[in-house]
């Protein structure tokens, strides 16, 4: 294993247990007597210079921490080759040559055209609320966005059962439904739509309908930002033409992305932490590290964004056996 002078970055959505990988990136790295850089605010950091070395103290009482203690944004000039140019420039000045980029596809997809480009070395940890990264059971943050999401849906089912009401709660996930199946799930929702599958209104119904008749108090519907069916107005307003029920809205927004990350983020991140910089002493260049079936995996950066990562539906079945 060669010692190497490695830049961190947390760049583009943040999610809750980027500073656990931050945490494990930085001790890792010094441990075995490499030299670490953090890049504040992500690829825009890297375009301005704005990087700064990181010690073992740097990132004392962080792992209890959501956001990101180095910044994140989105950086349109990275998306042209001038802005990489400048970014690459500053990292030579700083003798930075190889690179751990904690984010998403896009932060992926960044640090593929960079490597392309120039005498570098990359990997890339998943930190994301989503979990829509192929090659990774769980990416940072989503178990944290699931768990918060659930809080506010306990708290809703708790005011729809003394109202008799029902409930649509947007979640987020714009391209991937996995918040809100496994918030439905969590939450004893009794529908749940989601990107991946079709939205049938009129079927909806009749079986809300079904439960209402058998007498139960109160409905929770989960739906995913991105569904196909629209948004939770969308929904209700389609709704509305065929029942006179008593429907009511929740949008649960940012609140997804923030607080204390749960011990199964820390965990996750802590690993992928350790494992990104073995991956960097090992020579492994433009892949991402994961937990595949509890075991640590490698990617290539390009399949993470190209290959889809499905739903397991037989947990939507389930979740519809459960909710009856
Ligand atoms: P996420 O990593 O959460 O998916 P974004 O999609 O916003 O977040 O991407 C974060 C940043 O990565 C962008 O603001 C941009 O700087 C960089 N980026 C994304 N896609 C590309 C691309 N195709 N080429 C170069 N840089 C990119």
């Amino acid at each position: 294993m060669s010692k190497k002078t490695i830049g961190v970055l947390t760049s583009g959505g943040d999610s809750p247990g980027m500073n656990a990988a931050v945490r494990a990136v930085v001790r890792t790295g010094i441990y075995y007597g490499n030299k670490i850089y953090g890049i504040k605010e992500g690829y825009k950091g890297m375009i301005v210079g704005d990087i700064e070395e990181l010690t073992l103290s740097s990132v004392s009482n962080t792992i209890n921490y959501g956001g990101t203690i180095i910044l994140t944004a989105r950086c349109k000039d990275f998306f042209k080759k001038e802005g990489r140019r400048k970014a690459y420039n500053n990292l030579e000045k700083f003798g930075i040559e190889s690179l751990i980029v904690i984010g998403g596809d896009g932060s992926f997809r960044g640090l593929h055209e960079l490597l392309n480009e120039y005498e570098l070395q990359g990997i890339g940890i998943p930190g994301t609320i989503d979990n829509d990264l192929y090659g990774t059971d769980y990416t940072i943050g989503f178990d944290t966005a699931v768990n918060t999401a659930l809080d506010a849906i306990d708290k809703i089912r708790d005011t729809a059962t003394s109202h008799s009401r029902l409930f649509i709660i947007e979640v987020m996930g714009r391209n991937s439904g996995y918040i809100g199946l496994y918030t439905g799930i969590g939450g004893g929702a009794e529908e749940i739509l989601i990107p991946e599958t079709k939205t049938d209104i009129e079927k909806l119904c009749k079986k809300l309908d079904i439960g209402h008749k058998r007498g139960k108090k109160s409905s929770i519907i989960v739906v995913a930002e991105g569904d196909e069916g629209g948004s939770a107005f969308d929904i209700k307003k389609k709704m509305e033409i065929l029942v006179d029920w008593d429907i009511r809205i929740s949008v649960l927004g940012h609140q997804q992305r923030g607080g204390s990350p749960t011990a199964s983020d820390r965990l996750l991140a802590s690993r992928l932490g350790y494992d990104a910089v073995h991956a960097i002493m090992n020579g492994e260049n433009d892949k991402m590290v994961g937990i595949l079936h509890n075991k640590s995996n490698l990617t290539s950066l390009e399949e993470t964004w190209t290959r889809k990562k499905s739903i397991d539906m037989s947990l939507l079945k389930m979740a519809e056996i459960l909710a009856t």
